[in-house]
């Protein structure tokens, strides 16, 4: 029997494009020079010091759960915020420390706000991927109409940590998927991080009648967009 069809969780489209786990542009900046004879490393518990021999390798991609047009020229805009934040956090102009209040006016400017809904757009696409990724129960069509609609999803909302210095290796870490269940089994919350150096970011799908793993999310039109570290 023919391979089914695997379908565009965003659009419905084919699902013919990979997304990077951690943004490409934010390898690139760490690991300029990667390459077969300069990989850097992957340390997944089954399989610790995979080489990675440059950062359009797909051991550090998800499968093809989206179209190449959602995954360049319809999220473009939220990609590029997204690259502006992380490039601005991770500059030597801001100390992130936990409690201090997020530099987004100081990055993003005037334009914070809707820059900043770019960036939560993006967040949106990576915990789909993420989601889909694992086969995870949650309402991955809905998360695919925010993106669809340029909303925000009701459910979804963003937090960033501070990352205090361990070492003087670039290191970008992603966790695990953590849920929890109603006493009928069913996903009500689910969340997972990844951190890239200094700092890290939260994306947790919650529904508000029910216990979260993690408080204190942002999503676009919460009265205010001032942030603080955990
Ligand atoms: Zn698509």
């Amino acid at each position: 029997m023919a391979n089914a069809i695997k379908r565009c969780w965003i659009c419905g489209g084919v699902a013919n494009s990979s997304e990077h786990m951690i943004k490409a542009s934010d390898l690139k900046t760490m690991f300029p020079d990667a390459s077969n004879q300069k990989p850097f490393y992957k340390h997944p518990p089954e399989a610790p010091n995979t080489a990675v021999p440059g950062i359009k390798s797909g051991l550090i991609k998800y499968s093809k759960t989206i179209c190449s047009n959602c995954n360049n020229a319809r999220t473009q805009p939220h990609d590029r915020a997204w690259e502006k934040l992380s490039q601005g956090l991770r500059s030597t102009n801001f100390t992130l420390k936990k409690g201090k209040k997020l530099p987004l006016y100081e990055i993003f400017g005037e334009s914070a706000q809707i820059e900043m809904e770019n960036v939560y757009r993006y967040l949106l696409k990576l915990f789909g991927c993420h989601c889909a990724e694992h086969q995870a129960p949650l309402p991955l069509t809905q998360i695919g109409c925010a993106i669809l609609m340029n909303q925000h999803h009701p459910n979804i909302t963003i937090s960033f940590f501070a990352v205090p210095p361990r070492t003087n290796e670039c290191v970008a870490a992603i966790g695990d998927l953590k849920a929890i269940r109603d006493s009928n089994g069913r996903v009500v919350c689910a969340a997972y991080w990844f951190g890239i150096e200094s700092f890290g970011v939260i994306i947790q799908y919650s529904e508000s009648e029910h216990p979260a793993i993690y408080k204190h999310g942002w999503k676009p039109h919460d009265t205010c967009l001032s942030m603080k570290l955990n």
